[in-house]
């Protein structure tokens, strides 16, 4: 999608700090990080949201949480993690296109779940 900041972030023609990149999926830090390692998991395909996920696009969406726990120990998160992916007004999604962030670094604290 030409006006989506994440297709453009995937495409290499905005600027990020890239963790992990192959054929379909595309990892970079957050640029405003909640935690001491914050980085965002994306399909390079446009998938708005979690709610569009389908048959055609499942494996490229389920490849997004393969990569995540190489990622991880690469970034030094032995103490584990939390993978949120927020769908929609309710839960405050500002970038529509498909994102998973991965959070570590320190005791998370506080859970919704
Ligand atoms: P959401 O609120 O949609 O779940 O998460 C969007 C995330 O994207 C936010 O955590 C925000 O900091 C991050 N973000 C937005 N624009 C950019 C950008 O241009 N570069 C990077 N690296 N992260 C971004
Ligand atoms: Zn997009």
């Amino acid at each position: 999608m030409s006006d989506c900041i994440f297709c453009k972030i995937a495409a290499g023609e905005i600027p990020s700090t890239c963790l992990y990149e192959d054929d379909t999926v595309f990892a970079f830090r957050d640029i405003n990080p909640q935690a001491p390692v914050h980085f965002l998991v994306i399909p390079k395909e446009h998938i708005a949201s979690m709610n569009d996920v389908n048959a055609e696009n499942a494996a490229v969406a389920a490849h997004c949480l393969e990569v995540i726990g190489g990622i991880a120990e690469k970034e030094g998160l032995t103490g584990g993690y939390r993978v949120i992916s927020n769908c929609g007004p309710d839960a405050g999604q500002t970038v529509p296109h498909l994102h998973f962030h991965v959070l570590g670094g320190k005791p998370l604290g506080e859970k919704i779940i």
